[in-house]
């Protein structure tokens, strides 16, 4: 080689290192993508939090399943920004393009991110999918809970955020498919919401449980049931997942176990439920229910926020057992109807003097 072709070699050298540096400088908006499985990444908050100005309403995970340059979104957060740094980290960092958009549940941190994709979805080259319940959650609420988030979390980080409604309801037994991969939808739930969507990568033990599942962080019961959450809990379980992606994202520390973030849920709703049947026993009033503490999880975050909710919440919806469970045997003909949905009651012993009333909900 001589010396005038070793500095054309040279000088292409440093235009290809300076493109890749411009390339770099594109993607500078880096996000902590984490992986969890092969082809399948999240970005994860910094801390388990409740929405805050701090946070910018980033409560869940944004998790992804990527193959070929397709991408599969699992709640696509809590903003217009949010997707939009979403979609941008995706071409940038993985040449991957948005075809498919689930939203787990109709809650605001995780739906209002779809408005970052509201062209492609106009243009049909995504989809929005999500279970009949929560789309028409999502109708009926999102005006209402978009202005709330905003309260929470700051006009400037939910700016230019609009509403956009799934296109496609999934029932149990569709099966999405990103290249190899294989997601199942399971049973729609009624546990955190009235249409909770879990789908389920069997071959690699990957469970999506939206709202179902959550950290060191007190569940929020306002739309769900507690009955309705224990029994969907338990239905995860018997799947033995090996990952959980909820509210945090879980993995089982060993074969035999469970992604902890489960066991601690099914152990927070347990405990919740025993104490506000226990303070029915010992004669306490609905009045009373925002009262019933949980200490064991006042180190949680939310805990003040949210504790005493919660026990009001689940003292409407128990007190009706509870109270069925207090009253005389009647006919076999003219017996109601026991258990339902939400599962049989727990058996405690009668106390006098307790009249059925509901509490307050927001
Ligand atoms: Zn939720």
């Amino acid at each position: 080689m001589n010396a005038r072709l070793k500095v054309w070699v040279l000088l292409l050298g440093l235009l290809a290192g300076a493109a890749a540096a411009q390339a770099a400088t594109r993607c500078a908006d880096v996000l902590p993508w984490q992986r969890v499985a092969a082809g399948v990444w999240s970005w994860s908050p910094a801390a388990e939090a409740e929405i805050s100005h701090a946070n910018a309403g980033h409560v869940v995970p944004t998790t992804v399943v990527l193959h070929g340059g397709d991408a599969l979104l699992i709640d696509p957060g809590p903003s217009h920004a949010h997707g939009q740094r979403v979609r941008r980290s995706l071409a940038c960092r993985f040449g991957a393009q948005v075809r498919w958009i689930v939203n787990t549940h109709a809650h605001a941190e995780n739906v209002l991110g779809n408005s970052a994709f509201a062209d492609r979805v106009a243009a049909g080259s995504a989809q929005i999918l999500a279970s009949a319940a929560t789309r028409a959650g999502m109708a009926q609420r999102c005006p209402a809970c978009l202005a709330s988030l905003t309260d929470k979390a700051g006009a400037d980080a939910m700016a230019g955020t609009r509403i956009v409604l799934p296109t496609r309801t999934l029932a149990e037994g569709d099966v999405l498919r990103v290249g190899p991969y294989r997601l199942e939808v399971q049973r729609i739930e009624q546990g955190h919401t009235d249409g909770d969507l879990v789908l389920w990568d069997a071959k690699r033990r990957l469970l999506w449980a939206g709202g179902l599942v959550y950290g060191q962080r007190v569940p929020e019961l306002a739309q769900g049931s507690v009955d309705g959450w224990l029994a969907a809990l338990d239905r995860l379980a018997a799947l033995q997942p090996r990952v959980v992606v909820g509210n945090t994202v879980s993995r089982a520390a060993a074969q035999s176990d469970l992604p902890p973030a489960l066991s601690a849920t099914q152990r927070y709703l347990n405990d919740l439920r025993s104490a506000v049947l226990q303070a029915m026993d010992q004669g306490l009033q609905a009045s009373d229910a925002a009262g019933v503490d949980l200490p064991a999880y006042s180190a949680w975050v939310g805990h003040a926020e949210r504790q005493g909710f919660n026990a009001q919440r689940a003292w409407r919806e128990l007190e009706p057992q509870w109270m069925d469970k207090m009253d005389p045997p009647a006919p076999p003909a003219a017996s109601p109807p026991r258990g339902g949905a939400s599962g049989p009651a727990k058996l405690v012993p009668p106390h006098p003097g307790t009249t059925p009333s509901a509490p307050e909900t927001r």
